[in-house]
């Protein structure tokens, strides 16, 4: 039976046989936490412990930027030709493809996520990402400056050293291949933290590296919490470049980190409230309105790039939206294990609770509910919310504003160009933003108005690995995935040589 049509009790039965790694993992070897503490990490499918887990401090960062910082200057890694660091990922791509059940079935019990979207797209495009990090590194050529006869000026690429990642939770493997790809396959050595609300699947991702042929030191793994740990990686005097996802509230710390110790590299992907906007003349309304509802719904809103604010103009106001209500009721919460889900579970109480206090929020403000608006599924133990759609959202609403990360939608209406431009670009983040229209003059022009680093054109959360993401404004710096990515984890050094000394 292919792994695509496993049923729901099928994958329940390997969710009681599976077993998690729970240590950190310093120079190659599962240890505990120096201080011997654990935390528990909670299943958000039925609020039940899942393992305990090292949790990691100030102490285990020292002892793993030792580690790294000595793996990266014996050449183990750093000084392999590109050609065999490229061998060793494309294995690494292959056995997580091998391990693909079990790495999804980690994340969905770790986070909450529908299974079918672990096996999809999670485990796939990490694989994928890792493969083509690895296949593009021994395809990239220096540069030789045209210089005149009597000189040669070279600009190579070296790697930055030692890497700290600092991952989130909504997409823990992804998230981590996007950072580990392009690092590893540039010749650092990593320390990578993962969220204190997901660590599983990184664990064991870094133990398939290993197996891969990854030497021991050149990846390490601190699972723990982000002001103990990801705080003494961030301060660390030794670590050359800090790459973190998360927060933009918790992205502003790490860069005033980086500059209060050795002014490390701060890479910094944040948060976002992305626009999608639909114009009268939408080329395909139904397929609008479905990206409307994937664009808020997917990964249960839980998205950087999620599409909380829809912009609907006016003359279309009313027709659009019955549509999208329509689609929203196959968004709906349901069992995460169930392969016909296609919302899960929150990542835990207290998101729960954040979304419920903006949809309470949007309520005391007097935005329309227009769909949901609840916890969901109370006799799992989990932590659902349903689909929810407020109408009659103006810019000035808390809801318009603030990043939710969870299943809200947000819809405004506007006039004309002019004004959807004004509204998508009142906002302190610009991770992305959509639209769709027929007359291609108003969508360059569009598109080149918006202040974020991904536009989608008629389609919503377009791209593959080729192409860069990444914010402007407070939705961060720099750029993850595609060969962009390579720039935050590499230096270039320029070296000129006199051919008459
Ligand atoms: P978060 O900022 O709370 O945590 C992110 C990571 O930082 C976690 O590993 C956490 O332990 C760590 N951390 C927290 N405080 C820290 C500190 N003081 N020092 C060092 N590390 C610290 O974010 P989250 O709740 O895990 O994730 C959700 C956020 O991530 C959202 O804002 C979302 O938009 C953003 N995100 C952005 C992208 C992107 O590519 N731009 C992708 C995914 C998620």
């Amino acid at each position: 039976m292919s792994t695509n049509q496993l049923t729901k009790s099928q994958w329940q039965e390997k969710a009681r046989a599976l077993s998690f790694r729970n240590q950190a993992l310093i120079d190659g070897k599962f240890v505990a936490a120096l201080s011997g503490k654990t935390f528990a990490s909670i299943s958000p499918l039925n609020g039940r412990e899942l393992t305990q887990v090292a949790e990691c401090d100030a102490p285990d960062a020292e002892a793993a930027v030792k580690i790294a910082r000595r793996t990266f200057e014996s050449g183990v890694w750093s000084r392999k030709s590109p050609r065999e660091r490229k061998m060793v990922m494309v294995r690494w791509a292959e056995l997580m493809l091998q391990h693909r059940e079990e790495l999804a079935l980690l994340e969905t019990l770790d986070m909450g996520k529908p299974i079918s979207d672990s096996m999809a797209v999670d485990v796939r495009s990490s694989a994928n990402c890792i493969r083509w990090f690895g296949e593009a590194i021994d395809k990239i050529y220096d540069e030789v400056s045209p210089t005149g006869e009597n000189d040669i000026g070279l600009t190579t690429r070296e790697p930055v050293g030692v890497v700290a990642c600092i991952v989130p939770w909504n997409f823990p493997l992804l998230m981590t291949s996007w950072k580990l790809g392009p690092a590893l396959a540039a010749g650092n050595s990593v320390i990578l933290k993962p969220s204190e609300k997901s660590p599983l699947s990184a664990l064991r991702l870094a133990e398939l590296a290993l197996e891969a042929g990854l030497p021991p030191g050149v990846l390490n793994v601190l699972p723990g919490y982000g002001h103990t740990v990801g705080k003494a990686l961030a301060l660390h005097m030794d670590v050359d470049c800090i790459a973190f996802t998360g927060s933009t509230g918790v992205g502003k710390q790490i860069m005033q980190m980086a500059g209060q110790s050795n002014l490390k590299r701060a890479w910094l992907e944040c948060g976002g409230k992305s626009p999608h906007i639909v114009f009268a003349d939408c080329p395909n309304m139904d397929a609008a309105a479905e990206a409307a509802a994937y664009g808020i719904f997917y990964n249960q809103g839980e998205m950087c790039s999620a599409g909380s604010r829809l912009l609907v103009e006016q003359s279309i106001a009313d027709e659009f939206m019955a549509r999208v209500l329509e689609k929203a009721k196959d968004w709906q919460p349901g069992d995460p294990l169930d392969p016909a889900t296609k919302v899960g579970a929150l990542v835990d109480d207290k998101q729960m609770a954040t979304v419920l206090g903006f949809i309470n929020k949007a309520n005391d403000e007097g935005c329309k509910l227009l769909l949901g608006g609840k916890q969901t599924l109370k006799e799992t133990g989990g932590y659902f919310v349903e689909s929810t759609v407020f109408g009659s959202v103006e810019p000035r609403h808390t809801i318009a504003r603030e990043e939710i990360f969870g299943p809200v939608l947000s819809v405004l209406s506007f006039k004309d160009a002019e004004e959807a431009v004004r509204i998508a670009n009142d906002t302190h983040y610009g991770l992305a933003a959509a639209l769709w229209t027929r007359d291609i003059s108003k969508a360059h022009k569009t598109a080149k108005a918006i202040r974020a680093g991904s536009i989608w054109i008629n389609c919503y959360d377009g791209g593959d690995i080729t192409t860069p993401f990444g914010g402007y404004k407070q939705s961060g710096n720099g750029r993850d995935k595609s060969l962009h990515a390579l720039d935050k984890y590499t230096e270039l050094k320029a070296t000129w040589i006199s051919l008459n000394p």
